[in-house]
């Protein structure tokens, strides 16, 4: 990636002074990674470009793409978060500073072989949670999909190491996001690193059927399209392949029969609307035979991640089976770009269908994603926007500890084992007996870090005592144990 291309990529759009800001970027970035290089022997500011050109396709806003440029200037280089604020403003600043800690969290946990996978799934959620603006998690996205890109020049194991926390982290982490396209590019490269021989196998095996089903699969397609014109809907038609990765898992759950795999290619419609999308359901139904129990109508119930679609299996005259799945243009750019779609800076159609209920909600455990759903509803009503709000303050101060099971929790800095258990419920801060720290006994008053695994001993004759007050750093633990002292002497 070279600056050229990038600045010429960046003038289709954004405007004049965006690119301006853009290129002074640039340069102060190639300035500070002066001299290193990546170990595929090119310099290493090519990594930063090539990040910054992947968000300029999923089209962030210039604060993210500018970010990208700047996103291993921190960690790597001499340069400091204040000169970045200086020059390229409060909001860039945060998201430089997402990144890093986003790097150093994830190299202080350990091999992702020794979680348990309950706890995996919680590593997904503290990315998320230590990301807090979107944009933090979409630009490490891009900076691990690049290292995918590149990872021939790094020796095998290392290789097969960040193949597999890809894998196991960043994949699920962008099929949350419902970053569809991104997901599979993930899945299929760290896969092909992690099992070379598997991963040809199967693509062989794809192709070869592929070449066998073309001639059905071209009169399946041609039988629909001619009702769709005969009724005259609106349509774009396209056919999807199985990913490899995808065909992977489901051979390894079904037997390694290929045959029985229906969705190896599924023709794709896109239509205008959602009235559109059930009567182009009504017209497959009306020439080719559905398996019932396939139907699947994700628009009336969406996945957790807010994919929307309708998918029928249906079986051909020619006895070939085949599964359609229909959406509308914007249940399909959600599908493929997922979140990163809100940011889109032309046109704000989709923010739009999301905030008036056409675009399924997202899953609303996380805090970041109430702060979202707030922000789509008011750019629907026509207000604008404060991205900066958006964040929330819990991102530079706070910490998050493990339970023995997993859980995640997140405390104030400073915060001890007391407060710990009072987070975690206050019967437990009340009976609090022992305190155990990554398996070692500690004091009350012992203070957590990031990624901890906290385990309380509790004695049901327990009571808190005065001194606890001194122990505890949370404003709402001591107000937990005062309301406790006082019921002691009532
Ligand atoms: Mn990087």
């Amino acid at each position: 990636m070279s600056k050229v291309k990038l600045l010429a990529s960046a003038r289709e759009v954004f405007d004049e002074r965006q690119v301006i800001r853009l290129e002074r970027a640039v340069e102060v970035a190639a300035r500070a990674h002066e001299g290193q290089r990546r170990a595929s022997g090119e310099k290493y500011i090519a990594h930063p470009l090539a990040v910054a050109e992947l968000l300029m396709e999923w089209r962030m806003d210039i604060d993210t793409v500018v970010a990208g440029v700047l996103h291993d200037a921190l960690e790597d280089t001499e340069l400091e978060i204040r000169e970045i604020e200086e020059e390229f403003g409060m909001v860039v600043a945060f998201l430089v500073d997402g990144v890093t800690k986003l790097g150093i969290a994830r190299s202080g946990m350990r091999e992702i072989d020794s979680y348990l996978p309950a706890t995996r799934d919680n590593l997904t959620k503290l990315l998320i949670a230590l990301g807090q603006d979107i944009r933090v998690v979409v630009i490490k996205l891009a900076d691990r999909l690049h290292n995918l890109r590149t990872l021939k020049h790094l020796p095998a194991g290392k290789q097969k190491k960040i193949a597999k926390e890809s894998l196991e982290v960043f994949a699920p982490l962008a099929d949350k996001l419902n970053m569809g396209r991104v997901r599979v590019e993930i899945e299929e490269i760290s896969f092909s690193y992690i099992d070379r021989a598997r991963y040809e196998y199967l693509k062989g095996q794809s192709k070869r059927y592929l070449g066998r089903a073309s001639g059905k699969l071209a009169r399946a397609r041609a039988g629909i399209e001619e009702v769709l014109k005969r009724e005259k809907i609106e349509y774009e038609m396209d056919g999807r392949v199985k990913s490899i990765y995808s065909l992977h898992k489901k051979l390894a759950k079904t037997g390694e029969n290929l045959d029985a795999i229906y969705d190896l290619i599924a023709l794709r419609i896109i239509v205008e609307d959602k009235t559109d999308c059930y009567l182009a359901l009504g017209l497959i139904h009306a020439i080719y035979r559905p398996m019932v129990a396939r139907i699947k109508d994700y628009i009336a119930v969406p996945k957790q991640n807010g994919y929307q679609s309708l998918h029928t299996t249906v079986i051909t005259p020619d006895e070939y089976i085949v599964e359609f799945q229909v959406r509308t243009r914007e249940m399909h750019e959600y599908a493929e770009r997922g979140l990163a779609a809100s940011f889109h800076y032309n046109e704000q159609k989709l923010t739009d269908a999301y905030a008036q209920g056409k675009i399924a909600a997202m899953p609303a455990n996380l805090h970041w994603i109430h702060d979202l759903q707030k922000a789509a509803a008011l750019i629907g009503a026509g207000e604008e926007v404060d991205l900066e709000k958006m964040k929330l303050s819990m991102f530079r101060d706070r910490i998050f500890v493990f339970s023995p099971k997993g859980d995640i929790f997140d405390l104030p800095e400073g915060a001890t084992v007391l407060d710990y258990a009072y987070r975690v419920h206050t019967d437990i801060g009340d009976t609090a007996y022992a305190f155990r720290v990554n398996g070692k006994i500690v004091k009350f008053d012992e203070e957590v870090k990031s990624g901890d695994v906290v385990e309380v001993v509790t004695r049901k004759d327990k009571r808190p005592n005065v001194d606890w007050l001194g122990k505890v750093k949370a404003r709402g633990t001591k107000g937990k144990i005062r309301k406790r002292l006082k019921e002691g002497r009532e």
